[in-house]
This record gives structure tokens, C-alpha cells and sequence, in this order.
């Protein structure tokens, strides 16, 4: 099996800005689109910062272009997700998820980060039925109704906009005595009258049987329980790295190690972009942008191995 030069795990902003320029580069990338193709946009609504979208664009058309643009210079998108790797062999080795194996000579890992859950045990039992982690997706089944969101970023702030616009009435809770959110969001949400936000308040149970009824809550003040028919979980995200971990370091909050100022990992040919190894700024643009850095960073490596 002759080795692909570059293999991209991940089809968000940071996997097909890397795909772009590496297709433009010549090196014939092969791109693996992963379990949630177009990345966390694609449960996003409308994406307002993104530069050179004056009217802003939503999250899943943002994400077509992109693939359209890595695909129009030869990137070769597939389906597929990574479960296995092997970056002690060299070419390094990749095994996905139907048991194919794939062999590369430098890989770019842009696999992003996943919801995180608050572990509580009617999460898992409710989720799809009333307990979610993406208004975008599922806001619309709770149209007229009332819901709790819980986190205190922007995430929380952009989820409990959304839902102020379909709910009767959206709680908001934030652990602390003040949200992390951007200014901005935070003025949206104090200002938005379908919207309660309780501070130094945290879910205590998830109440019901086969739907969402009730979410029992916790402050300083009181045990409270809010009839609700839906709890939206926005309390941020882990960095997807479980395949990799055997030889990839990452960080205490788990997420990729680079050289500074660079993509490089601790694995030579293998470097990584966009929020798996991004716990600060997480941002489509940021993404994009050390995607673009991981393309160059590769194409480099393959040069001098070429030449050795
Ligand atoms: P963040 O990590 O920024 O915020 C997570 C929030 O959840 C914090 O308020 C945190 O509380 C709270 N939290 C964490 N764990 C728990 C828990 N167990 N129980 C209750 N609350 C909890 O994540 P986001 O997903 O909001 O944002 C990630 C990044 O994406 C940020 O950089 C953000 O700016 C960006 N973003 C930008 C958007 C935009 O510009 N349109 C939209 C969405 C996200 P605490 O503060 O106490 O730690």
C-alpha cells in the first residue's frame, strides 16, 4: 500500500482550510470528514463574525463552502472516522472506523472538541427527550414551551437567544455570580424579557420519566424546581483526542501539545490544528487560520523528507 502524502482528520474549518491549501500545494490530501461532518457549525446558527460575511452566513452553508473550495483544488473528501492510530510506525498509521487501514506520510489532526455533560443520571436517560446540547437542533420541538439552559459562556448566551425567540419562557443558569460570556452576549440576555438568568445556580436533578417535566435546582438562597420541558446543556466542550492519545501529548485540560508557534505535535509528520489543540480562542477563524498554519507546516516536513 503506497502512503497517501497527507492525511486530514476532520471536516470543520480547520480540516478544510488545511485541505485547501495543501490541494493548492499539490500534496493530493485526503481529507476524513469524522462522525460530525462540517464540525461544530453545522449545529451552529448564524455564524456573524466570520470575516468576509458582511450579512453573516449560517453554520452548515459556511461549512459547504469550505468543503467546495478544499474539493475544487483536488482534496479528496471522504467519509470516515479515525479510531486507531499508529505514530510509532512510519508511514504513519490510521485505522478507521469500517476497519480500514490507511497509511500516510504526514497527518494533519483537526478532529475539534465535543459537548461536555454536566453527569448527572437523567442526562443520559432524557437526552432526545427533552435533554439536548444544541438549540439549533432541537429548539424547534420546544416551541411555545419552557426551557432551562445551563452554562455561562457564549455558548449559553447564543443557545438562550435562540430559544428566547421559539420559548415561552427560557431559565438560564450560571454557576458563578456572573457569566463568562462576551459583553455583548451577556447585554443580549439581561435585555431579552423571555429570559430568566439565575446566578450561583446549578442543576441538581433532571426530573421525569419519559420526557422532561422539572429541573431541580440549586443556590445559595434555596432547592428550587422549575417546570420545564426541555434542558439544554451549554457548559463547553473536550477536545476529541481519544485515538490518538498513546502518542500524542496533550495539555492538564487534555487538549494537543504544539511546538509554540507552530503545529507540530511530539510526533514528526503529525500536526495539529483548530480546537483539539486550541483551550483558549476557539473561534471558526482561528480554526481556519492554524489549519492553514498545520498545511504549511506539513508541506514543509514532506519537502525534507523528500529530500532525505
Ligand atoms: P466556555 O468554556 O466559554 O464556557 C462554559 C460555561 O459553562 C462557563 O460559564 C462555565 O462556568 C460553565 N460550566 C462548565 N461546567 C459546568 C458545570 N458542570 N455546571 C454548570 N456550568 C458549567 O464554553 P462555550 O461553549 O460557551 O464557548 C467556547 C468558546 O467558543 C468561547 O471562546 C466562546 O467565546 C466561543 N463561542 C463564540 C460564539 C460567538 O462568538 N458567536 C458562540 C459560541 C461560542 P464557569 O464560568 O463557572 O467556569
Amino acid at each position: 500500500m503506497s502512503p497517501i502524502p497527507l492525511v486530514i482528520i476532520g471536516g470543520g474549518p480547520a480540516g478544510y482550510t488545511a485541505a485547501i491549501y495543501a490541494a493548492r500545494a499539490g500534496l493530493h490530501p485526503v481529507l476524513y470528514q469524522g462522525p460530525n461532518p462540517g464540525g461544530q457549525l453545522t449545529i451552529t446558527g448564524d455564524v456573524e463574525n466570520y470575516p468576509g460575511y458582511r450579512n453573516g452566513i449560517t453554520g452548515p452553508a459556511m461549512m459547504e463552502d469550505f468543503q467546495a473550495q478544499a474539493e475544487r483544488f483536488g482534496t479528496i473528501v471522504k467519509a470516515g472516522t479515525i479510531t486507531k492510530v499508529d505514530f510509532a510506525a512510519y508511514p504513519l498509521e490510521l485505522i478507521l472506523d469500517s476497519g480500514e487501514k490507511v497509511v500516510a506520510k504526514a497527518v494533519i489532526i483537526a478532529a475539534g472538541a465535543s459537548a461536555k455533560w454536566l453527569g448527572l443520571p437523567g442526562e443520559k436517560r432524557l437526552y432526545g427527550r427533552g435533554v439536548s446540547a444544541c438549540a439549533i437542533c432541537d429548539g424547534f420541538f420546544f416551541k411555545g414551551k419552557t426551557v432551562v439552559v445551563v452554562g455561562g459562556g457564549d455558548t449559553a448566551a447564543e443557545e438562550s437567544l435562540y430559544l428566547a425567540n421559539l420559548c415561552q419562557q427560557v431559565h438560564l443558569l450560571v454557576r458563578k455570580d456572573h457569566m463568562r460570556a462576551s459583553k455583548i452576549m451577556q447585554e443580549r440576555v439581561l435585555k431579552n424579557p423571555t429570559i430568566q438568568v439565575w446566578f450561583q445556580t446549578e442543576v441538581k436533578d433532571i426530573i421525569g420519566q419519559e420526557t422532561v417535566e422539572a429541573i431541580e435546582v440549586i443556590n445559595p438562597e434555596a432547592t428550587t424546581r422549575i417546570p420545564a420541558a426541555g434542558l439544554f446543556v451549554a457548559i463547553g466542550h473536550q477536545p476529541n483526542t481519544l485515538p490518538f492519545l498513546p502518542y500524542i501529548t496533550v495539555d492538564h485540560q487534555g487538549y494537543i501539545q504544539t511546538n509554540p508557534g507552530t503545529t507540530q505535535t511530539n510526533i514528526p509528520g503529525v500536526f495539529a490544528a483548530g480546537d483539539i489543540q486550541d483551550p483558549h480562542y476557539r473561534q471558526a477563524v482561528t480554526a481556519a487560520g492554524t489549519g492553514c498554519m498545520a498545511a504549511l507546516d506539513a508541506e514543509r516536513f514532506l519537502q525534507q523528507a523528500s529530500r532525505n
